[in-house]
This record gives structure tokens, sequence and C-alpha cells, in this order.
């Protein structure tokens, strides 16, 4: 009885699976694009691809970046390219230095006494070999020094001539062990990701970097097993000695950025760019063969469906771009000025393949951050809400198997799994930065695995990559970029109640945050009610803005004074119950007071000059490029002690971005500080201000 009544509730919801994906896309469109994308095209693409240690400006890159541009003139793109950008170190792209090749004969690590013993071979396990490593030959003894990335790690020691064992950054032991005491190289066990998961799994060795800006020294990465194994003998008074063997050169080279087109009917409607990460150390199934393969998927599908007839042309044009992290995206944009200017919206992959109950992942679909709303987040997690509500039906009943889009047709057979997908804030570390940052101001639908136990370690397989996961979210890519190409004026009109409708929820949402500011017992009274009230109203700010950016975006009259007089008087009741809050709790006055209302220096203008980009790259910081060690230190945002709120480094990078993000001409210091307080929480405003000094010095921007 109960399962006659359950089957025909899920009949009843699978029917209305196929409407689902409206107000986006038609259905007839949906089952096109579903139907055609394939996980097992992606999955054998990467199968290749995990062959490869794909370390930037390397050869073996090299050979990555041939296959894709194989694969997508196959596929049926147009203007397909393989671009070469030189590197040396110096030359610039936009704000960003260049970083520099590596070229690898070999490089092998025996323990030569009291054991004969290999410890790593870069010619069958290349990850065991720590990028930038230098030429040596070196037999000498092991010496612990713990982290390693401390001076005191180092008293006592000697370490001269000698290979050191340690699990600190590599780049800081580099600069102590090797630069200053004189270390031959070092043997590294540096966890370089932390989960929750971390630690568990001893025997994965993960890949390491050392810094390819210093002149000396070489890595080999172990396990957690093999480097506590080798301290515990250490420690028992054994002596070890190694035999390293490295014959590498670090030095000019170039990156190596595949590009193609699907172009669009009107050269003027601006253009839709994905992208993902070529590079990584071998296997790099998840991070980021995936997003590779993903892409290159979504783009064989869009390619023929419309080459066929069976999609009309989209308007605009769509264009992919395959290259190293970050740095291949500001040296493309850097040479194409042209192509940045019509970019209009990005989606970016970087981990996207990955089995769940394998790899611990959850899919996000990852909002651009607060210093550029935008409509196109919404798109994306639509339609993965599609895909998660079919595939739910479909794991507990068996029924409607089409709609939870499985890979079972060829290749490697797929997972039915669910799909474990959701919605997260704007989060750091990958070419999304870049486009998502002020001077580029292109939006970006970011998707990816988080976590992911695996990532940067030997155990990043194609056995924990699920071609179902990769099918599922090609579709999403095609999908979505279909809707962005095809957006004109008449729909976004049409799909202006649909955001509506999400912004007041998201504004509610929001008011649960602010009930908790309000009442917080950190903030003195006046404090908590500002805090609370200012994170409403730059929520609704945010709410707006993106209902003008899907208006600006389709070409229609950014006007949607209907939808802005129902948000702004939602946002007034839920700050009326606020101020009753916070008049509750005491806070003086009728209205609350900005904590920089009577601060000269927070009424400055900030602008940006020079070159584009962010702060920050894969291997550059810009500040840290410009401004002396000694000035870098007082920089309070940066420094740890600078306030509580900021203990980990991270939330000060998040600051740090978003900061000069706000930072447009308009906005004085104290609006910068309100913008990023309700984005992270509350920021003492003179850190913001103590920091824009530190970027004015830099060259990176004036006051007005
Ligand atoms: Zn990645």
């Amino acid at each position: 009885m109960l399962r006659s009544i359950l089957a025909g509730l899920v009949l009843l919801s699978a029917a209305t699976f196929a409407l689902a994906q409206q107000p986006f896309l038609s259905s007839e469109q949906w089952v096109k694009l579903r139907d055609e994308a394939s996980g097992a095209a992606p999955y054998e693409n990467l199968r290749y691809l995990t062959r490869l240690h794909r370390v930037p400006a390397t050869a073996e890159f090299d050979q990555a970046a041939q296959f894709v541009l194989q694969r997508t003139r196959e596929y049926g793109l147009a203007e397909v390219q393989s671009e070469q950008f030189p590197i040396d170190g110096k030359t610039q792209y936009g704000l960003m230095r260049s970083y520099l090749g590596w070229t690898v004969e070999a490089g092998q690590l025996w323990e030569v006494r009291p054991q004969h013993l290999l410890l790593g071979d870069w010619a069958t396990d290349p990850i065991r070999l720590a990028d930038y490593s230098h030429t040596a030959d070196v037999e000498a003894a092991l010496v612990d020094v713990g982290d390693g990335s401390h001076e005191s790690d180092y008293a006592g020691k000697d370490v001269r001539g000698k290979i050191a064992l340690a699990d600190g950054v590599l780049a800081r032991v580099q600069a102590l062990a090797v630069a200053k005491y004189g270390a031959a190289g070092i043997v590294s066990d540096m966890p370089n990701q932390s989960t929750a998961w971390s630690g568990l799994d001893r025997t994965v060795v993960r890949w390491g970097h050392l810094d390819a800006r210093q002149p000396a020294g070489f890595a080999f990465m172990v396990s957690r097993d093999t480097a506590e194994s080798l301290r515990a003998r250490l420690r028992a008074g054994q002596q070890i000695t190694l035999h390293a063997k490295v014959k590498a050169e670090v030095g000019p080279g170039h990156w190596t950025v595949v590009n193609g087109v699907i172009p669009g009917t009107d050269p003027a409607a601006g253009e839709i760019v994905y992208s993902c990460h070529l590079d990584h150390e071998r296997p790099g199934a998840n991070d980021n063969g995936s997003g590779c393969v993903t892409i290159l998927e979504s783009a064989r599908v869009l390619a023929r469906l419309i080459s066929s007839g069976a999609l009309p042309h989209p308007k605009r044009t769509l264009r992919f771009v395959w290259g190293p992290e970050v740095e291949g995206t500001m040296a493309y944009l850097s040479r194409h000025p042209d192509i940045r200017a019509r970019l209009s919206a990005n989606i970016h992959m970087d981990m996207v393949g990955g089995d769940p109950f394998k790899n611990k992942s959850i899919l996000h679909v990852t909002e651009t951050p607060w210093s550029l709303p935008s409509f196109m987040t919404d798109v994306g997690a639509a339609l993965a809400d599609v895909i998660r509500t079919g595939a739910a039906n479909y794991a507990a009943s068996g029924d409607a198997p089409e709609t939870a889009v499985i890979e079972t047709r060829a290749g490697e057979q797929g997972t039915r799994n669910q799909f474990l997908a959701d919605v997260t804030p704007y989060a750091a570390g990958s070419d999304h930065d870049d486009y998502d940052s002020s001077t580029i101001a292109v939006p970006s639908l970011y998707l990816r695995d988080w976590p992911d136990i695996y990532i940067h370690t030997d155990h990043d397989t194609l056995q924990q990559i699920d071609p179902t996961k990769l099918r599922r979210v090609a579709l999403i890519g095609a999908a979505a970029g279909y809707v962005y190409a095809t957006l004109d004026a008449e729909r976004s009109r049409h799909l202006l109640p649909f955001y509506a409708s999400q912004s007041e929820v998201r504004l509610a949402q929001l008011f649960q945050r602010a009930q908790q500011v309000v009442a917080d017992p950190k903030l003195d009274a006046g404090a908590a009610w500002y805090e609370a009230s200012n994170l409403l109203h730059q929520g609704l700010q945010r709410e707006l803005a993106m209902l003008s950016s899907l208006l600006k975006f389709g070409g229609s009259d950014p006007n949607h004074s209907t939808q802005e007089k129902a948000l702004s008087d939602q946002a007034s009741t839920l700050n009326s119950w606020i101020d009753s809050q916070g008049q509750a709790r005491g806070a003086p006055g009728a209205e609350p007071k900005a904590p920089w209302s009577g601060d000269a220096a927070a009424q400055k203008i900030p602008v940006r000059v020079g070159e584009f980009g962010p702060l920050t790259y894969q291997n550059d910081d810009v500040l840290k490029a410009r401004l002396a060690p000694e000035r870098m230190a007082k920089i309070k945002l940066l420094s740890s002690e600078a306030t509580p709120l900021l203990n980990t480094q991270d939330l000060s990078e998040l600051y740090a971005y978003e900061i000069v993000n706000f930072v447009d001409g308009k906005r004085n210091v104290g609006e910068i500080r309100d913008a990023v307080s309700a984005e992270y929480g509350p920021l003492p405003v003179h850190l913001v201000s103590d920091y824009l000094d530190a970027c004015r010095e830099a060259g990176i921007m004036q006051w007005k």
C-alpha cells in the first residue's frame, strides 16, 4: 500500500521535472542538451590527461594542450588556436609578473645507507620531485628539522651540505634550510590542503613546489608514513644517508593557452567565456583534468546541436579557454584587450567530477562576490536543481531514469548516485578570481567540488571520478552557456519575477543573520544595531544590482521599479524589526550610527590606477613584489595580530580581495568598510584605510 502511494507521488513529480528547467530553457531545448551530453566522452579524454604531469611551462603541459587542441578541432569549434606566452619571471601580464619554466630530465632519491631503497623516481612517479627543483648530485646525511619553516627549527642543528626533512611550507623551508643555512635539498611531507579527513590516509604523496624565483635547492615529496618512519629512525640515533640526483633547469619558458569559439550571430552582443585550468601534477584527475574535459564536453554538445540546427545559433559567441591556472587567464586577457572588453559572462570549472562517496565532495555552485552581483549564479543553481531533483527521485524509486542524467551508454559506467550539489558564497582560489575582480568584472558561474580528500596527491586518480557526474556538469555548463548566449531583452523581462522571488528569499535569510548580529554580545548595543542594519542595507543593494544585471545583460531597460519597490518594502519591514531589537538592547539615538562617521580618513575616496587585475596570483603577490618586506609586515589586515576576527589568513585575503574590488572612484573608505563588513563580518575602518594606504604606495591606487 505504502509502495503504491509512493509510486503515485513519484509519477506526479516526475511529470513536473520535464518542465523544471523553465523559465530558462524550453523542455525541448533541455532534452536535446541532456541527450547529447555524454559522461563517457569526457571520461575517456580524462584518461589521457591523467597520464601527463601537467606543470605549467613544461613539455608535458604542452602535450596536454596539443591533445585539447586536437579535440576542439574534431568537435567543430572555430578559430581554434594554441597561443604561447613568453615567461621569464619579469614580463608583466596586466598587474601580474610572469613566472618561470622548468625542464626535467631525471630525478631520483635513494636511501643508500643503512638500507638500499628507492624513495622517489621522476621517471615512474613525477609527483615525487617537487616542482622547480634544481640540478643536484649529492650523497648526504638526512637531518630532521621539524616543520622547517621557522628560524627556531634550525637552532643547534647543522644542515649545511645535508638534506633537511621537513613538513613546513616548502618555499619557506627552501628559504631557510637551503638559502640561509646551506642545505643541499629537502625531503618533504608537507600537507598542502586541509580537510576533516587530512592525515587519515598516511600513504598519499602530496605534490609540492619550490619557489622558482629562488636560485637553488631540490625537494622530494614522500608520504606521511615514509616521513614518520624516517623521523623515528633519526630519533633512535640512526644515521641515514641519502643520494639525490636531479637533472632539471628552472628558467625562461612559455605558457600555452588553447582556445576556440562557437561564433555568435551578433559580434556586438558580447561573449561568454568558459574556463578551467589545464595544469596540475599527475594524475590530477579531479583537480583539474575534470574541469578541462567537462568544458570540452559542453563545447562538443553545443557545437554539435548548433551546427546541426537542433538549437538556433545564439547571438553571443561562446569562447573556450584552456591554460595554466590564473596565470594563463591573465596572459590571455592581457594580450587580447578586445576580447576582454567583449566578455560578459564566465563559466569556470575547477574540480567537477569527483564521486562524492569516494572523495567526500559536494558540487558547489559558487556565487559571485558581493562586489559583483550577478543574475548568473541563479541560472546555474536552477539547472543543478533540475538534475538534483531528477537524480533523487530516480535513486529512491528507479523511476524516470532519463531525468537523473545517468551515464550508461559507453565507456566506463557511471554511478546512480544522487547529485550532491548546493549553492555557496564566493570562495577564492581559481581563475574566477581574475574574472570576478573589479578591473575585469566578468561575473563567473564557478562550479567546484569541495572538499576532495585526494586533492593535490597521487591518489587524485581516474578511480575517484564518476562519469555520471561529468555528464551532469557538462550539461549544466552547456545549458547555462546557452542561456547566457541567447538571453535577450524580452526574455530578461520575462525572468524578472522569478529573480525577484529569489531575492525575497535571500533577504529573508539575511534577516536571520542580522538578528544574530543585533544580539551579538561581543558588540556593544550601538555597534550591533549599526552592523545589523548595514547587513540588510548591503543585502538589499546587492539584490537590486542583481536584478539590474539581468536586465542590462539582456539589453533591456534597466528599470525594475515594481520589483525594487517590493524588495525595498520588504527590507524596510525587516529593518524596523532590527531597529526595535537594537533599541530594546539600549542602543542610543534615533538611527544607527556608523562607527566611522566622525573619522576624516574614512571620507577619502580611492581610485584604481595602472594595470588591470586582482592583487594576488598563483605565483605573484603585487604588494609583496612592490613593497619592502618591513613595509609588508606592517599591513594590519594581513598580519595575524591585527584583530581576532582575522585570525585565519583566508579571511584576510578575502577582505583584501573585496576591498580592492569595491574601489570604484565613488565609494569612500567608510563605505568600502561597510560593504566588506556585510560580506565577511564587521571590520574596523582603520584596517581598510591602512590596507588602501599600502595599495597606494604600491602604485595600484590613488586618493581622489
Ligand atoms: Zn584546481
